[in-house]
């Protein structure tokens, strides 16, 4: 593209057009990226960056997949959309069948939602509307730890951390749910057992709550954009335990954990543990295209429908969209003919070894590895535009947080590759 065209589209981006979480104007410049092929970003002016974030945990299968490609073309000479309302579709019905397919056997119940965000408000109001339908409205509050991120809508916002999540500038206007201390780190290779204190702790405020609670709802041993921290799988089958004994509904949101980020399919697997009620999303669509989707069990479903109200009163507009369905069919058959696990396994691999030289060095916290997502925590806020020079120069693309410089490649990264992810990482807290 013409030098000076991106300039005057930069422009406009400075002047118009709103970041994620960001002000506007933006106090830094967004980089103009003007294709993508296999691992690798290609900026307007010719730079080539390796992608560390998969686009937010989302392109597993890297940039212009020729599978992902052909589904999707083939899907856009039928039909790139129809409503969902009374109306069906092969490529729909061909991702239900895959997502039972691939997650726990209970599960039997799809409802397709255009977000992770939504998928999360849908799951919140299953588990509301199930209560209202049993007639006990008063089972109106969620259960959750402290340092989660479920979504940006105002539903999913109030279960999300509490200072993270910014609740106190809409403390007036959020529902009030019942916060339990952040899980302890867990040392992932350590041999460390749950916390006993901890387990303690969940199991009196649970019971504390339960009259009024209608569900639990965690990310499954990874919080992601809440902190990038990972828990112990023995925290994570307390919680299901607990729920199970105060006769509550467990929603697992494996929206940033499904698909074999974190090692095993789901990162309930981690404790072999059912929800009642699990999103997906991110990694769904191998990163094309916006869908997510809440599935549930029968129990769920007959209760919500059984109700006075009858129905599961949710329906975006572009549910369960076929380009975004076709493709995510494609993504889902791809990583089933693929070793992924031996994928996932070299990348974590590679991390542990890549990023140890960062464990120790001046200003780093901490240093840890899980499936294909590796951490450098720092002991202060990170300069995330010094950070993303050093790695920009290296020919790396993350995207630090708050103290968190993180990587969670495509699968498809070669042990390379991940040498030069982990080395700009390296470089970046070496710098700093
Ligand atoms: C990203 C994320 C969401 C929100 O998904 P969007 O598609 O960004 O709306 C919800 N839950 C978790 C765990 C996530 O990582």
């Amino acid at each position: 593209m013409e030098a000076e065209e991106i300039e005057r589209l930069l422009a406009v981006d400075r002047e118009h057009v709103w970041h994620p979480y960001a002000p506007m104007p933006a106090t830094a410049p967004a980089h103009p990226v003007v294709s993508a092929e296999g691992v690798r970003l290609t900026l307007a002016d010719g730079r080539e960056l390796i992608d560390g974030m998969s686009s937010w945990w989302a392109a597993i299968h890297g940039y212009n997949h020729p599978v992902l490609n052909e589904a999707l073309t083939d899907q856009l000479g039928r039909m790139a959309h129809v409503m969902f309302g009374g109306l069906t579709h092969p490529p729909a019905l061909r991702l239900a069948e895959l997502l039972l397919k691939v997650t726990p056997e209970p599960l039997t119940k799809v409802f397709f939602a255009d977000s992770g965000s939504v998928a999360v408000e849908v799951a919140i109001k299953m588990a509301l509307q199930f209560w209202r339908s049993q007639g006990r409205p008063e089972r109106h509050r969620l259960f959750t730890v402290r340092g989660g991120y479920h979504g940006d809508t105002f539903g999913d916002m109030a279960v999300c951390d509490p200072v993270n999540g910014m609740h106190h500038l809409f403390s007036d206007v959020l529902p009030s749910h019942v916060f339990a201390p952040p899980p302890p780190l867990w040392q992932t290779g350590s041999g460390d057992g749950p916390d006993p204190a901890y387990l303690d702790e969940l199991a009196a405020m649970v019971a504390a709550h339960a009259h009024e609670l209608a569900a639990i709802i965690v990310e499954p041993v990874v919080q992601g954009a809440g902190g990038m921290r990972f828990y112990h799988p023995g925290h994570l089958a307390a919680l299901r335990a607990l729920a199970d004994e105060h006769d509550l509904l467990f929603i697992a949101d494996e929206i940033a954990t499904g698909f074999g980020r974190s090692g095993p399919w789901w990162g309930c697997d981690h404790a072999d543990v059912v929800p009642d009620i699990m999103c997906v999303g991110k990694a769904l669509t191998g990163g094309y295209l916006t869908m997510a989707a809440t599935l549930c069990t029968d129990r769920v479903a007959d209760g919500i429908s059984s109700g006075d109200a009858g129905a599961l009163m949710h329906g975006p507009t572009y549910m369960a969209n076929p380009l975004a369905a076709a493709v995510a069919c494609a993504s889902i058959e791809l990583l089933l003919s693929r070793r992924w696990r031996d994928e996932v396994t070299a990348i974590s691999r590679g991390l542990s070894a890549g990023l140890e030289p960062a464990r120790g060095l001046p200003g780093v916290a901490d240093v840890r590895v899980l499936g294909a997502i590796g951490v450098i925590e720092t002991t202060r806020p990170v300069d995330v535009q010094a950070v993303q020079k050093i790695v920009m120069d290296r020919g790396v693309w993350v995207r630090p947080f708050r103290d968190l410089i993180y990587t969670m490649p495509p699968y498809i990264c070669s042990p390379d590759e991940i040498g030069r992810i982990t080395g700009a990482m390296v470089a970046a807290v070496r710098a700093i």
